[in-house]
Parts: C-alpha cells; sequence; structure tokens
C-alpha cells in the first residue's frame, strides 16, 4: 500500500525512538502478530441441530489437520531450535487426546470454536495441574487452539505472520522461540514496544542479522500496512515518510555497510595489536554461516538455544552430533562451547525447573548442577565426544558462575575430559573475584548482558529499565576493568561476548581496558573488526580511561567517541 494513502494515527513522518540493537536501515510494510478476538465473539451460540453434527466435524478435523501442515511446513523450511520448535507444536496440533475431547462435544451439540476452546481448556487445566513439563505445554496448546478458532472462523492465522513481500515486523513483544523462526528475507526489520537490548529476542535478531529496535515508545499506533524506515543503528523508525528520501536512506545505509564489508581481518588495532574477533553462534548452521564472515573462531557457543523445545534430554549422542557440527564448521580455529545456561528467559523443559519468584535470580545456568549434575555431566561427555570425533580442542565455560568454589568444581570436571575450563564472568562478585576465580580455570568470558543486569538489578527485559541496562554504564565498565586486570596479572585471557562486542565504539573502549577477545553476533564482526582496525592500542587505551572517570553511560559514549570517532 503506498505510504500516501496509507491511514496512520500517526503523523507521516513522525519519528519514534527506541534503543537500537541491530544496525541497518530498511523502508517496508508494516506487518504485526495476528490478535484473535474473544471466543465468545466468535461462538455463533446455541446448540448445533443433530444433522449438522456430522459435517461439524468434519470441519473441525479439517481446521485441525490444515493448522498442523502449516506448522510442519513451516519447521521444514526452518532450521536448528526454530525447526524443533515448529515440528513438536505440529505433533500437539494433531494430538488425538485433545482432538477427541473436541469431535466429542461437537457430537453432543455445541459448535465447533466452543467446542475447540472447551477441549483445549480441560486439557490446560490438567496439563496445568500435573506441573513440569506438561505445564510449559499450556502455552503451546492455547497457541493450537487459537490457530484452529482462526482457521475454523476464516481470520487470518494468529501469531507471528509470513509475510508475502518484505515487511517489518512490529510486536509488542516476541518470544526467543517466535524470533528464531523468522525468515530474514521476509521479515527485514524488527520493532518492538518491549525488551530490552540484551534480551533474548534482540540477541536472535542480532544472530539473524535483522536491523532491530526495540522499546518504542508508540509503536502500537502505526497500523498494519504503513510503510516505515526502521533504522536500527539509531534506534529509530520514521512513519510514512517521503518515498524517496526514504529509499536513499536505505541506499546509503547499504552503500556504507559494503564500505565497512572491506575488513577481512584477522582482528588488530591500526597499529597491530592482535584482539581475536570472534561469533556467537547457537547452532551449527549459525556457525557455518559465520564461517563467512573474517570471524576468527567461536567466542560463545549457546548451547541451550539448541534445545529451547526439547521435552527430554538429548541423548549424549544426539548432543555430539550438533557440538560436531559447530566445530566442523570452524576446525582448527578456536571454539568456546558453553554447557546449558537454562532458566530464567530460557528454561529447558527437561531441567524441570523449580517454580521461582525471581527465576533471573533463581536457579539458572551453573546453579542447575545443584539439582542435575548427570545433566552438565553428560553434557561435558557429549562435548568431549565430539571434540575427539572432529580432532579438535574445544574450550568449555560455565555461564552464571558467583564464586571461586563452582568455578573449580566446573573446572574439575572438564579436565577430567581433557577438556580446557573456562567461565563466564556475569554476576558482580565474580568480577570482583576474578583473580581468585583465575587461579582455577584458564580463561574468563564476560556476559555483559547478565552483568549489566546484575551490576544495575535492572531486569534485561525490561524497556522501561533499558538505560540503566545499557553496557556503557560506568559501574558495569568499571567490573570489567577490574576482571581484565585479574586476567593480565595472571597471564591468562579475558574475552567479552555480551552483546556489549557488538558495539563497535564500545568494543574500542573493551579493548583499551585490557580484554584480549572480542564475541559477537555475525552480522556484527565485520562492524567491530573494521572500526578497531581503524585507531591504535593507545587510543582505545585513552577512551578506557576516560570512561572509568564519567559518571553516567552517556557520559561515558561521549568520552569515548572524543578520543576514537
Ligand atoms: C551475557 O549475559 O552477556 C551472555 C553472553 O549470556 P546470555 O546473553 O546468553 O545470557
Ligand atoms: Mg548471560
Amino acid at each position: 500500500m503506498p505510504a500516501s494513502s496509507t491511514p496512520t494515527s500517526l503523523g507521516a513522518g513522525q519519528i519514534l525512538a527506541g534503543v537500537p540493537v541491530v544496525p541497518g536501515v530498511r523502508y517496508a510494510p508494516v506487518v504485526r502478530p495476528g490478535r484473535l478476538p474473544a471466543i465468545d465473539d466468535l461462538d455463533p451460540g446455541g446448540e448445533l441441530a443433530e444433522d449438522k453434527r456430522d459435517h461439524e466435524v468434519a470441519r473441525f478435523t479439517a481446521a485441525a489437520a490444515t493448522v498442523a501442515g502449516r506448522l510442519r511446513e513451516r519447521a521444514a523450511s526452518a532450521t536448528g531450535a526454530a525447526s524443533e520448535v515448529l515440528a513438536a507444536t505440529a505433533m500437539l496440533a494433531q494430538d488425538r487426546a485433545w482432538l477427541g475431547a473436541a469431535e466429542k462435544r461437537i457430537k453432543e451439540g455445541f459448535p465447533a470454536v466452543r467446542a475447540t476452546a472447551a477441549a483445549v481448556d480441560q486439557f490446560v487445566d490438567l496439563f496445568a495441574k500435573m506441573g513440569g513439563l506438561m505445564a510449559e505445554r499450556v502455552t503451546d496448546l492455547r497457541d493450537i487452539r487459537d490457530r484452529v478458532v482462526a482457521e475454523l472462523s476464516g481470520l487470518a492465522e494468529p501469531g507471528v505472520p509470513v509475510p508475502d513481500q518484505p515487511a517489518i515486523l512490529c510486536a509488542e513483544d516476541l518470544a526467543p522461540a517466535d524470533t528464531a523462526g523468522l525468515d530474514p528475507t521476509l521479515v527485514v526489520g524488527l520493532a518492538t514496544t518491549l525488551g530490552g537490548p540484551t534480551s533474548h529476542t534482540a540477541i536472535i535478531a542480532r544472530q539473524l542479522g535483522i536491523p532491530c529496535v526495540v522499546a518504542v515508545h508508540g509503536l502500537d499506533e502505526i497500523p498494519v500496512g504503513t510503510e516505515v524506515l526502521i533504522d536500527g543503528t539509531r534506534g529509530t523508525l520514521s512513519v510514512s515518510p517521503d518515498p524517496a528520501e526514504a529509499a536513499a536512506a536505505v541506499d546509503a545505509a547499504a552503500a556504507a555497510a559494503a564500505a565497512m564489508a572491506g575488513w577481512t581481518g584477522p582482528g588488530a588495532t591500526a597499529d597491530g595489536h592482535p584482539v581475536s574477533i570472534l561469533a556467537n553462534v547457537q547452532d551449527g548452521s549459525a556457525a557455518r554461516s559465520a564461517r563467512e564472515t573474517p570471524a576468527e573462531g567461536i567466542g560463545l557457543f549457546r548451547t541451550e538455544l539448541c534445545f529451547l523445545n526439547r521435552d527430554t534430554e538429548p541423548t549424549v549422542e544426539e548432543q555430539a552430533s550438533i557440538y560436531g557440527e559447530v566445530l566442523d564448521a570452524f576446525a582448527g580455529c578456536k571454539v568456546v562451547i558453553r554447557t546449558l545456561d537454562a532458566g530464567s528467559d530460557k528454561p529447558l523443559k527437561f531441567v524441570g525447573h523449580p517454580d521461582e519468584a525471581n527465576p533471573a535470580l533463581g536457579v539458572r545456568g551453573i546453579r542447575i548442577e545443584a539439582l542435575h549434575p548427570e545433566v552438565l555431566e553428560r553434557q561435558l561427555d557429549a562435548i568431549a565426544l565430539a571434540a575427539e570425533r572432529t580432532g579438535s580442542a574445544p574450550w568449555v565455560m560455565a555461564p552464571m558462575i558467583a564464586t571461586p568454589d563452582e568455578a573449580k568444581r566446573f573446572a574439575d570436571r572438564a579436565r577430567e575430559r581433557g577438556l580446557v575450563p573456562g567461565v563466564m564472568i556475569e554476576v558482580p562478585a565474580a568480577a570482583l573475584l576474578a583473580d581468585h576465580i583465575l587461579a582455577h580455570v584458564e580463561f574468563l568470558s564476560i556476559g555483559t548482558n547478565d552483568l549489566a543486569q546484575y551490576t544495575m538489578a535492572a531486569d534485561r527485559m525490561s524497556a522501561e529499565l533499558a538505560t540503566l541496562t545499557d553496557p556503557w554504564q560506568p559501574g558495569v565498565l568499571a567490573l570489567v576493568a577490574q576482571t581484565a586486570r585479574a586476567g593480565a596479572n595472571r597471564g591468562k585471557p579475558v574475552g567479552v561476548c555480551g552483546e556489549a562486542a557488538a558495539d563497535p565504539l564500545l568494543a574500542c573502549v573493551l579493548v583499551g581496558l585490557g580484554v584480549t577477545s572480542l564475541s559477537a553476533a555475525a552480522a556484527a564482526v565485520t562492524g567491530v573488526g573494521a572500526k578497531l582496525a581503524s585507531v591504535t592500542q593507545a587510543q582505545c587505551r585513552a577512551a578506557a580511561e576516560a570512561v572509568l572517570t564519567t559518571a553516567s553511560a552517556a557520559e561515558a559514549r561521549a568520552a569515548a567517541l572524543a578520543v576514537l570517532d
């Protein structure tokens, strides 16, 4: 639809601001996840005449089969975690138990829409009472109910749409599994009202290379079909801009990206100080894409993202084959595999997380080991097996380490299997005791996303708190400095694998603070490498010193710009 004829409740040319997450400029119409009207508004009411019931059962069965078929098609065209999520939902859509319950109701005289809702409610109650893994299927069942009801009512499928032309997806928020299933050739931009810059949705958007802005105030008022210009570098959305100006902005951004793409590595400052530039990946296919960039290795393999929708623990053999794909993609290079960081916004069904009031402060990451030591044992066995088969020597690291004791226990288990142990620094206590932790492990990797969350006591998922979880916060950078100093004193490497490493300017500051490697989403590797190659180590150090004297994130950015831009 042309911009000029689009009815918008926002004025043409109006600019909405949010928090930039993935750079890039795109111009396309808005699509939104479908919303289903209330069941009461869709249900015709009354009782079905007996002679209509068989036909209604057939209509219901066909609708459920159509929904399952669509999910299967999407599973076939997706990869990794996204494909598994979609395939499992497709199977649930054809589950005989709830289909039978709905058919029974239709035969008693319920119209199909009401029968679908009632049958799903029955199973939702049952699953919720059973708790654990079953309770976690409640969301999937409700999703299927909405899709079947939409199909029965002749409405567009709810949930994340598959657009038929390039579009910008605007939503209140998206689950990591929704984001993982996006096709970057069709969803060319992503904007959300909620979500922080380091939420896992934002991280997956970065891995897919989809320009993304989060925490956009006023986004809900942009109607579907409105042409918008999204600028993932500045963090803005222009509503119905002048089409010629929008096209020029897209071309200019593409030209700038092309100029930067001339950088081919390896990572170093302009005066030759080496800094490994690595990629963050979540499965074999992401690793193969990362291999196309100048990334020198993998600095963070988030293994939990491979299993987001697994009901049961993958076997050692299954795990070894997935890990082997990543090792194969970067044969002969450094690969750092992180053990499962399950919990908080990345629950894994097979871990059976306890109910907690504050899951981000609860049993997540390495803490799961206390409940299920055998899950970590088997994962390390699988990594060792993959290493043996591929002839590689991966490094392994544990997430959410808070104490030197935890680091020692993990290191012992990794060394027993011939693996090189390290830990993530994501908890302020660990940053403060980095020297004691380094007595037990070979390397540290700073997760600035969680380090910012825990240092600032601000939920990384919160849009309202996005300025607090900004990794430019001088309090966070002071902890990075302390950790890097501990590494330098012991002659052991200290990398950064949080989203801070994906910001070219901040990456130079991190190098100035003494960080020895930077690991970022593949889409950010070239930008970071190119920027680092344009400044000297002395400039990085001067910027780091300046930043450490500031009192706010804005001042820190300005101080770094003054030295590095
Ligand atoms: C981090 O916390 O910075 C990190 C890299 O881990 P994740 O984002 O997966 O929690
Ligand atoms: Mg983390």
